[in-house]
């Protein structure tokens, strides 16, 4: 069988535990033999707010999954032309590694939206959707053609989001508990969210 590889792509600013739960789920479904986090420069939706550096970023996913062998974290969108369309990028990977399937990882809610992202349907001609399922989350309304093209993977979710962490830290409260320790240490040492 061809290696079968995940494409977990973000901005992870900062990862939380939420990701690495979700990266575990897509591992455990059997569907794939690594996982490759994509971490993005500038995503094309999020272009207005204002990220903390690439290097910081790439510190707290180094960090945060260091104990998941089967996760590797990958900077090709860094070198690939910005703002980073996933297309681009899985083209490009498929060229490079021609003997490996990929699948493109994502949560329900993401897939709630995936009809709105730029050349979605060229995604789907270049590889399948493993999605980690959210009860709560409707997708009843994801169109036909991109069904067709999405496996779902069972997931216990976690109720975290970046957004929620920036704001918790910006006005002083602990975020130990929504992130790993070793992360939890870099925000607090750069003081990046207060
Ligand atoms: P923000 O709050 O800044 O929008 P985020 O927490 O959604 O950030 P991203 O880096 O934008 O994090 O997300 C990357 C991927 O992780 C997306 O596919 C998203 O669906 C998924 N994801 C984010 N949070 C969770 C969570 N709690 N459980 C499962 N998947 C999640």
């Amino acid at each position: 069988m061809a290696h079968r590889v995940g494409l977990f792509g973000g901005t992870f600013d900062p990862v939380h535990n939420g990701h690495v739960s979700i990266a575990q789920s897509f591992l455990d479904s059997g569907n794939i033999d690594e996982l490759w986090v994509l971490l993005t420069p500038y995503p094309p939706h999020k272009q207005e707010k204002k990220t903390t550096s690439y290097q910081t970023r790439l510190d707290m996913l180094e960090a945060a999954f260091a104990g998941m062998e089967k996760v590797k974290i990958n900077t090709i969108e860094n070198s690939l032309p910005k703002p980073s369309y996933s297309v681009q990028t899985i083209r490009y990977l498929k060229k490079e590694y021609p003997d490996t399937t990929f699948f493109y990882c994502m949560g329900e809610d993401s897939l709630a939206k995936f009809h709105t992202w730029k050349f979605y349907d060229e995604i789907l001609e270049e590889c399948d959707l493993l999605v980690a399922q959210r009860p709560g989350v409707f997708h009843e309304e994801t169109q036909d053609d991109i069904l067709a093209h999405t496996r779902f993977v069972p997931h216990t979710p976690l109720d975290i989001s970046s957004s929620d962490i920036r704001d918790e830290a910006k006005k002083g409260k602990s975020i130990q508990n929504m992130v790993p320790e070793e992360v939890a240490l870099i925000i607090e040492n750069e003081q990046l969210y207060s």
